[in-house]
């Protein structure tokens, strides 16, 4: 709890009979085109995530949501430790530390290994869809105003696009259409995995002194906010920065220097 004050995470696992049509009939398009030759025989794992704001004089507040899948082939080696690499990256925007990412992917395989077991429904099922509830809290601290709390609060708006967010596994990250060449788009895709990424944090939110304001949405680093720099030493948050990697046409390089990124 010490490396993160404001911030709670919450987890369970359950299953809802309604999915199995949905992922037992629907085409696929985000499985890799090998495995669709195949017949896909494996786990969806449903992630539902709430982002909550919990005050101290008021019940909790919801105050957005969103929902992506995580496919695991079970027909692969490394199938247990697929489910942790393909999440990662979002549960790390979620200020979920690397130990208890760990910990829910592994519960959720086991929670789906033993549903395929013991619950008829799914015991024949080629996917087995499986709900990952997540509830990313951020607590209102002694001394703060409810606004401040609200103005640090971790939602979809302070990270990566979703369909631009890079999972390993199976789901393919979005790639622009402007960039055809591969080769590029992976390059991409590992510097964006390799950035360097600070967390301000309760205690140094004043000290930082690494940007008073992100030069691309222009709005200066709350508590909680991952920052990044390129290599010129520019900082930015770091949604900011891999989106405008990402998305933006001929725009590798630094929005503040030009430095190019080269990959
Ligand atoms: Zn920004
Ligand atoms: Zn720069």
């Amino acid at each position: 709890m010490g490396s993160r004050t404001g911030y709670e995470h919450r987890y369970s696992f359950s299953t809802d009979d309604e999915l199995i049509p949905f992922y037992n009939t629907t085409p696929f398009e985000y499985l890799d085109k090998p495995l669709l030759k195949q017949q896909f025989k494996g786990f969806a794992f449903e992630i539902r995530t709430r982002f909550l704001l919990k005050t101290i004089l008021d019940d909790d507040v919801i105050i957005d949501t969103e929902k992506f899948v995580s496919g695991v082939p079970i027909t692969v080696a490394d199938c247990r430790d697929w489910l942790e690499s393909d999440i990662t990256y979002r549960l790390s925007e979620y200020w979920m530390l690397k130990d208890e990412i760990s910990s829910l992917a592994h519960e959720a395989f086991d929670f789906a290994e033993r549903n395929a077991v013991d619950n008829p429904k799914y015991a024949s099922l080629d996917i087995n869809p499986i709900v990952v509830g997540i509830d990313v809290v951020t607590v209102q601290l002694e001394g703060e105003t409810v606004n401040d709390a609200r103005g640090r609060v971790i939602s979809p708006g302070c990270m990566i696009r979703l369909d631009m967010c890079p999972m390993v596994g199976l789901l393919r990250p979005f790639r622009p259409p402007w960039l055809n060449e591969v080769d590029i788009w992976k390059g991409l895709i590992m510097f964006v995995l390799h950035l360097p990424v600070v967390r301000v944090r309760v205690e140094n939110a004043d000290r930082l002194g690494l940007m008073d304001e992100c030069p691309i949405c222009l709005r200066g680093p709350t508590i909680g906010a991952r920052l990044s720099p390129l290599p010129c030493k520019h900082f930015f948050h770091n949604h900011c920065v891999v989106q405008w990697l990402l998305l933006e046409k001929s725009k590798k390089s630094c929005p503040v220097c030009r430095y190019e990124i080269v990959v």
